[in-house]
Protein backbone atom coordinates (compact mmCIF):
# COMPACT_ATOMS: atom_id res chain seq x y z
CA UNK A 1 0.00 0.00 0.00
CA UNK A 2 2.62 2.09 0.81
CA UNK A 3 4.44 1.95 -2.21
CA UNK A 4 1.13 1.99 -4.34
CA UNK A 5 0.75 5.34 -2.41
CA UNK A 6 4.06 6.52 -3.57
CA UNK A 7 3.46 5.77 -6.89
CA UNK A 8 0.15 7.57 -7.17
CA UNK A 9 1.23 10.89 -5.26
CA UNK A 10 4.56 10.82 -7.77
CA UNK A 11 1.82 11.14 -10.61
CA UNK A 12 -0.54 13.15 -8.89
CA UNK A 13 0.33 15.56 -6.54
CA UNK A 14 0.69 18.23 -9.27
CA UNK A 15 -2.99 19.12 -8.71
CA UNK A 16 -2.81 19.53 -5.54
CA UNK A 17 -0.06 21.56 -4.44
CA UNK A 18 -0.87 23.72 -7.37
CA UNK A 19 -4.31 24.30 -5.95
CA UNK A 20 -2.86 24.90 -2.57
CA UNK A 21 -0.34 27.00 -3.51
CA UNK A 22 -2.84 29.20 -5.43
CA UNK A 23 -5.31 29.21 -2.08
CA UNK A 24 -2.83 30.12 0.15
CA UNK A 25 -2.15 33.28 -1.59
CA UNK A 26 -3.20 36.54 0.66
CA UNK A 27 -5.60 37.76 -1.54
CA UNK A 28 -8.68 35.75 -3.32
CA UNK A 29 -9.57 37.77 -5.70
CA UNK A 30 -11.51 36.36 -9.11
CA UNK A 31 -8.21 36.53 -10.66
CA UNK A 32 -6.90 33.38 -8.51
CA UNK A 33 -10.55 31.74 -8.45
CA UNK A 34 -10.19 31.76 -12.01
CA UNK A 35 -6.83 30.41 -12.24
CA UNK A 36 -8.17 27.58 -9.73
CA UNK A 37 -11.02 26.75 -11.82
CA UNK A 38 -7.95 26.23 -14.85
CA UNK A 39 -6.32 23.94 -12.78
CA UNK A 40 -9.27 21.90 -12.20
CA UNK A 41 -10.19 22.00 -15.64
CA UNK A 42 -6.81 21.08 -16.96
CA UNK A 43 -6.88 18.16 -14.30
CA UNK A 44 -9.43 16.72 -16.37
CA UNK A 45 -11.77 17.40 -13.11
CA UNK A 46 -14.74 18.33 -15.92
CA UNK A 47 -16.76 21.20 -15.29
CA UNK A 48 -19.75 20.96 -13.65
CA UNK A 49 -17.53 19.27 -10.56
CA UNK A 50 -14.83 21.95 -11.14
CA UNK A 51 -17.90 24.62 -10.59
CA UNK A 52 -19.17 23.04 -7.85
CA UNK A 53 -15.91 22.55 -6.04
CA UNK A 54 -15.00 26.28 -6.75
CA UNK A 55 -17.92 27.53 -5.15
CA UNK A 56 -17.73 25.57 -2.40
CA UNK A 57 -14.15 25.97 -1.40
CA UNK A 58 -15.32 30.25 -1.78
CA UNK A 59 -17.61 29.87 0.62
CA UNK A 60 -15.65 28.14 3.00
CA UNK A 61 -12.81 30.74 3.00
CA UNK A 62 -15.07 33.35 3.14
CA UNK A 63 -16.35 32.04 6.41
CA UNK A 64 -12.84 30.78 7.48
CA UNK A 65 -11.35 34.85 7.20
CA UNK A 66 -7.79 33.70 7.59
CA UNK A 67 -6.73 30.64 7.11
CA UNK A 68 -3.41 28.94 7.99
CA UNK A 69 -1.81 26.41 5.38
CA UNK A 70 -3.38 23.27 8.12
CA UNK A 71 -6.84 24.78 7.71
CA UNK A 72 -6.56 25.21 3.85
CA UNK A 73 -5.30 21.86 3.33
CA UNK A 74 -8.26 20.62 5.63
CA UNK A 75 -10.43 22.07 3.42
CA UNK A 76 -9.33 21.12 0.35
CA UNK A 77 -9.14 17.56 1.41
CA UNK A 78 -12.82 17.76 2.66
CA UNK A 79 -14.16 18.92 -0.47
CA UNK A 80 -12.55 16.49 -2.70
CA UNK A 81 -13.71 14.02 -0.62
CA UNK A 82 -17.26 15.36 -0.51
CA UNK A 83 -16.45 15.34 -4.25
CA UNK A 84 -15.86 11.61 -4.76
CA UNK A 85 -18.75 10.53 -2.44
CA UNK A 86 -18.36 8.45 0.24
CA UNK A 87 -21.33 6.38 -0.05
CA UNK A 88 -20.44 4.37 -2.49
CA UNK A 89 -19.62 0.32 -2.30
CA UNK A 90 -16.34 0.04 -4.09
CA UNK A 91 -15.77 -3.45 -3.32
CA UNK A 92 -15.54 -5.84 -6.44
CA UNK A 93 -18.35 -8.26 -5.92
CA UNK A 94 -17.52 -11.44 -6.36
CA UNK A 95 -19.61 -13.76 -4.98
CA UNK A 96 -23.54 -14.13 -6.63
CA UNK A 97 -24.34 -17.63 -4.03
CA UNK A 98 -23.21 -20.73 -3.71
CA UNK A 99 -24.63 -22.49 -6.44
CA UNK A 100 -23.01 -20.99 -9.07
CA UNK A 101 -19.46 -19.00 -8.90
CA UNK A 102 -19.61 -14.76 -9.30
CA UNK A 103 -19.22 -13.63 -12.59
CA UNK A 104 -17.78 -10.48 -13.52
CA UNK A 105 -17.65 -8.89 -17.29
CA UNK A 106 -15.03 -6.64 -18.37
CA UNK A 107 -16.01 -4.49 -20.92
CA UNK A 108 -14.24 -1.18 -22.65
CA UNK A 109 -12.48 -0.19 -25.87
CA UNK A 110 -9.51 -1.96 -27.69
CA UNK A 111 -6.13 -0.57 -25.69
CA UNK A 112 -7.87 0.84 -22.77
CA UNK A 113 -5.93 -2.29 -20.65
CA UNK A 114 -8.74 -4.25 -20.37
CA UNK A 115 -7.12 -7.84 -20.82
CA UNK A 116 -4.15 -6.52 -18.43
CA UNK A 117 -6.85 -5.87 -15.55
CA UNK A 118 -8.78 -9.05 -16.39
CA UNK A 119 -5.37 -11.52 -15.72
CA UNK A 120 -4.57 -8.61 -12.88
CA UNK A 121 -7.64 -9.41 -11.20
CA UNK A 122 -7.60 -12.62 -11.28
CA UNK A 123 -4.34 -12.67 -9.75
CA UNK A 124 -5.71 -11.09 -7.09
CA UNK A 125 -8.70 -13.30 -6.38
CA UNK A 126 -6.35 -16.28 -6.67
CA UNK A 127 -3.47 -14.85 -4.14
CA UNK A 128 -6.80 -14.68 -2.05
CA UNK A 129 -7.87 -18.40 -2.24
CA UNK A 130 -10.27 -18.68 -5.17
CA UNK A 131 -10.21 -20.47 -7.91
CA UNK A 132 -10.80 -18.33 -11.24
CA UNK A 133 -11.56 -19.06 -14.72
CA UNK A 134 -10.99 -17.04 -17.36
CA UNK A 135 -13.38 -16.31 -20.92
CA UNK A 136 -11.44 -14.85 -23.65
CA UNK A 137 -14.32 -13.52 -25.29
CA UNK A 138 -12.32 -10.74 -27.09
CA UNK A 139 -12.08 -12.41 -30.61
CA UNK A 140 -11.77 -8.94 -32.14
CA UNK A 141 -8.15 -8.57 -31.08
CA UNK A 142 -5.90 -11.28 -32.54
CA UNK A 143 -3.55 -11.58 -30.01
CA UNK A 144 -5.59 -10.87 -26.79
CA UNK A 145 -6.82 -14.70 -26.10
CA UNK A 146 -2.44 -15.66 -26.10
CA UNK A 147 -2.22 -12.81 -23.85
CA UNK A 148 -5.21 -13.50 -21.64
CA UNK A 149 -4.02 -16.81 -21.55
CA UNK A 150 -0.52 -16.17 -20.58
CA UNK A 151 -1.96 -14.38 -17.59
CA UNK A 152 -3.94 -17.24 -16.65
CA UNK A 153 -1.35 -19.58 -16.59
CA UNK A 154 0.89 -16.94 -14.63
CA UNK A 155 -1.30 -16.83 -12.06
CA UNK A 156 -2.96 -20.42 -11.99
CA UNK A 157 -6.27 -19.52 -13.77
CA UNK A 158 -7.83 -21.77 -16.65
CA UNK A 159 -8.75 -19.82 -19.71
CA UNK A 160 -11.58 -20.77 -22.25
CA UNK A 161 -10.71 -19.72 -25.39
CA UNK A 162 -12.46 -20.29 -29.31
CA UNK A 163 -11.33 -19.74 -32.80
CA UNK A 164 -9.74 -16.60 -33.47
CA UNK A 165 -13.04 -14.38 -35.06
CA UNK A 166 -15.27 -16.58 -32.93
CA UNK A 167 -18.30 -15.57 -31.50
CA UNK A 168 -18.07 -13.86 -28.34
CA UNK A 169 -21.67 -14.97 -26.87
CA UNK A 170 -20.98 -18.49 -27.65
CA UNK A 171 -17.35 -18.35 -25.57
CA UNK A 172 -18.83 -16.33 -22.61
CA UNK A 173 -20.96 -19.17 -22.25
CA UNK A 174 -18.31 -21.72 -22.48
CA UNK A 175 -17.12 -19.99 -19.83
CA UNK A 176 -19.95 -19.88 -17.31
CA UNK A 177 -20.93 -23.82 -18.19
CA UNK A 178 -17.08 -24.40 -17.54
CA UNK A 179 -16.96 -22.34 -14.19
CA UNK A 180 -19.94 -23.98 -13.17
CA UNK A 181 -18.54 -27.42 -13.86
CA UNK A 182 -15.82 -26.80 -12.13
CA UNK A 183 -17.27 -25.61 -9.45
CA UNK A 184 -14.93 -22.10 -9.90
CA UNK A 185 -15.69 -19.42 -7.41
CA UNK A 186 -15.11 -16.51 -9.60
CA UNK A 187 -15.47 -16.46 -13.62
CA UNK A 188 -13.69 -13.53 -15.24
CA UNK A 189 -15.00 -12.11 -19.02
CA UNK A 190 -12.60 -10.46 -21.18
CA UNK A 191 -14.77 -8.55 -24.19
CA UNK A 192 -14.14 -6.92 -26.99
CA UNK A 193 -14.28 -3.22 -27.21
CA UNK A 194 -14.05 -2.07 -31.12
CA UNK A 195 -16.13 1.22 -31.00
CA UNK A 196 -16.68 1.71 -34.78
CA UNK A 197 -20.57 1.61 -34.64
CA UNK A 198 -22.67 1.63 -31.13
CA UNK A 199 -25.51 -0.91 -32.71
CA UNK A 200 -22.51 -3.33 -33.36
CA UNK A 201 -21.00 -2.74 -29.91
CA UNK A 202 -24.26 -3.04 -28.52
CA UNK A 203 -25.32 -6.15 -30.33
CA UNK A 204 -22.42 -7.92 -29.38
CA UNK A 205 -22.01 -6.97 -25.47
CA UNK A 206 -26.06 -7.57 -24.97
CA UNK A 207 -25.60 -10.37 -26.57
CA UNK A 208 -22.67 -11.49 -24.35
CA UNK A 209 -24.73 -10.58 -20.95
CA UNK A 210 -28.03 -12.27 -22.02
CA UNK A 211 -26.32 -15.96 -22.50
CA UNK A 212 -24.26 -14.88 -19.03
CA UNK A 213 -27.49 -14.59 -17.71
CA UNK A 214 -29.62 -17.59 -18.77
CA UNK A 215 -26.92 -19.51 -16.66
CA UNK A 216 -25.79 -17.42 -13.55
CA UNK A 217 -26.28 -13.62 -12.52
CA UNK A 218 -24.06 -11.07 -13.89
CA UNK A 219 -22.38 -9.53 -10.67
CA UNK A 220 -20.43 -7.19 -12.13
CA UNK A 221 -19.71 -5.32 -15.46
CA UNK A 222 -16.51 -3.18 -15.03
CA UNK A 223 -15.62 -0.61 -17.78
CA UNK A 224 -12.16 -0.19 -18.01
CA UNK A 225 -10.93 3.34 -19.23
CA UNK A 226 -7.96 4.54 -19.88
CA UNK A 227 -7.12 7.59 -17.52
CA UNK A 228 -4.53 9.57 -19.89
CA UNK A 229 -7.43 9.71 -22.73
CA UNK A 230 -8.87 12.29 -20.58
CA UNK A 231 -11.93 14.06 -21.85
CA UNK A 232 -12.00 11.33 -24.98
CA UNK A 233 -12.23 8.55 -22.26
CA UNK A 234 -15.10 10.02 -20.82
CA UNK A 235 -16.86 9.97 -24.57
CA UNK A 236 -16.30 6.35 -24.45
CA UNK A 237 -17.55 5.94 -21.23
CA UNK A 238 -20.70 7.03 -21.61
CA UNK A 239 -21.27 4.86 -25.00
CA UNK A 240 -20.68 2.19 -22.92
CA UNK A 241 -23.00 3.17 -20.37
CA UNK A 242 -25.65 2.80 -22.75
CA UNK A 243 -25.46 -0.25 -24.36
CA UNK A 244 -24.82 -2.41 -20.68
CA UNK A 245 -25.39 -1.31 -17.28
CA UNK A 246 -22.06 -0.62 -15.52
CA UNK A 247 -21.50 -1.54 -12.20
CA UNK A 248 -17.92 -0.37 -11.54
CA UNK A 249 -14.79 1.57 -13.09
CA UNK A 250 -11.43 0.63 -13.67
CA UNK A 251 -9.39 3.31 -14.23
CA UNK A 252 -5.78 2.56 -15.86
CA UNK A 253 -2.85 3.86 -16.18
CA UNK A 254 -3.35 6.48 -13.59
CA UNK A 255 0.86 5.78 -13.49
CA UNK A 256 1.04 8.07 -16.50
CA UNK A 257 -1.04 11.10 -16.04
CA UNK A 258 -1.06 13.94 -13.38
CA UNK A 259 -4.30 14.21 -14.51
CA UNK A 260 -5.89 12.84 -11.64
CA UNK A 261 -9.19 14.71 -11.73
CA UNK A 262 -10.32 12.24 -14.41
CA UNK A 263 -12.18 9.63 -11.46
CA UNK A 264 -13.86 12.82 -10.07
CA UNK A 265 -15.03 13.61 -13.39
CA UNK A 266 -15.96 9.90 -14.78
CA UNK A 267 -17.93 8.90 -11.46
CA UNK A 268 -19.58 11.74 -11.60
CA UNK A 269 -20.61 11.38 -15.29
CA UNK A 270 -21.76 7.88 -14.54
CA UNK A 271 -23.19 8.03 -11.20
CA UNK A 272 -21.07 4.42 -10.80
CA UNK A 273 -17.91 4.48 -8.21
CA UNK A 274 -14.23 3.90 -9.33
CA UNK A 275 -13.79 0.39 -7.78
CA UNK A 276 -9.74 -0.14 -8.80
CA UNK A 277 -7.08 2.05 -10.16
CA UNK A 278 -4.32 0.41 -12.38
CA UNK A 279 -0.94 1.93 -11.63
CA UNK A 280 1.10 0.04 -13.92
CA UNK A 281 2.06 -2.71 -16.23
CA UNK A 282 3.09 -5.25 -13.74
CA UNK A 283 0.80 -8.11 -11.89
CA UNK A 284 0.81 -6.27 -8.87
CA UNK A 285 0.08 -2.74 -10.22
CA UNK A 286 -3.57 -2.87 -9.53
CA UNK A 287 -5.31 -1.33 -6.59
CA UNK A 288 -8.71 -1.08 -4.68
CA UNK A 289 -9.69 2.71 -4.75
CA UNK A 290 -9.30 4.36 -1.73
CA UNK A 291 -10.55 8.04 -2.17
CA UNK A 292 -8.85 9.00 1.10
CA UNK A 293 -5.62 7.70 0.28
CA UNK A 294 -5.90 9.06 -3.01
CA UNK A 295 -6.69 12.69 -1.87
CA UNK A 296 -4.05 12.44 0.07
CA UNK A 297 -2.07 11.03 -2.57
CA UNK A 298 -3.16 14.44 -4.52
CA UNK A 299 -2.42 17.40 -2.14
CA UNK A 300 0.79 16.00 -1.00
P1 LIG B 1 -6.87 -4.14 -24.14
O1 LIG B 1 -6.78 -4.01 -25.64
O2 LIG B 1 -7.86 -3.18 -23.58
O3 LIG B 1 -7.09 -5.53 -23.67
O4 LIG B 1 -5.47 -3.60 -23.59
P2 LIG B 1 -4.21 -4.38 -22.97
O5 LIG B 1 -4.60 -5.08 -21.72
O6 LIG B 1 -3.55 -5.19 -24.02
O7 LIG B 1 -3.30 -3.14 -22.55
C1 LIG B 1 -2.79 -2.21 -23.48
C2 LIG B 1 -1.44 -1.70 -22.98
O8 LIG B 1 -1.62 -0.92 -21.80
C3 LIG B 1 -0.48 -2.81 -22.61
O9 LIG B 1 0.82 -2.45 -23.04
C4 LIG B 1 -0.54 -2.84 -21.08
O10 LIG B 1 0.63 -3.31 -20.50
C5 LIG B 1 -0.77 -1.38 -20.77
N1 LIG B 1 -1.40 -1.16 -19.46
C6 LIG B 1 -2.53 -1.72 -18.98
N2 LIG B 1 -2.84 -1.23 -17.75
C7 LIG B 1 -1.87 -0.33 -17.43
C8 LIG B 1 -1.61 0.53 -16.30
O11 LIG B 1 -2.35 0.60 -15.30
N3 LIG B 1 -0.50 1.33 -16.38
C9 LIG B 1 0.33 1.32 -17.46
N4 LIG B 1 1.37 2.14 -17.46
N5 LIG B 1 0.11 0.54 -18.54
C10 LIG B 1 -0.96 -0.29 -18.53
Amino acid sequence: LVRLRARLSRSQNALGKGLLTLLSREHLDEDTWEEIEDTLLTADVGVAPTQELVERLRERVRVLGTRTPDELRTLLREELLNLLGTDFDRVVKTESGLETPGIVMVVGVNGTGKTTTTGKLARVLVADGRSVVLGAADTFRAAAADQLQTWGERVGARTVRGPEGGDPASIAFDTVKEGIAEGADVVLIDTAGRLHTKTGLMDELGKVKRVVEKHAPLDEVLLVLDATTGQNGLVQARVFAEVVDITGIVLTKLDGTAKGGIVIAVQRELGVPVKLVGLGEGADDLAPFEPEAFVDALIG
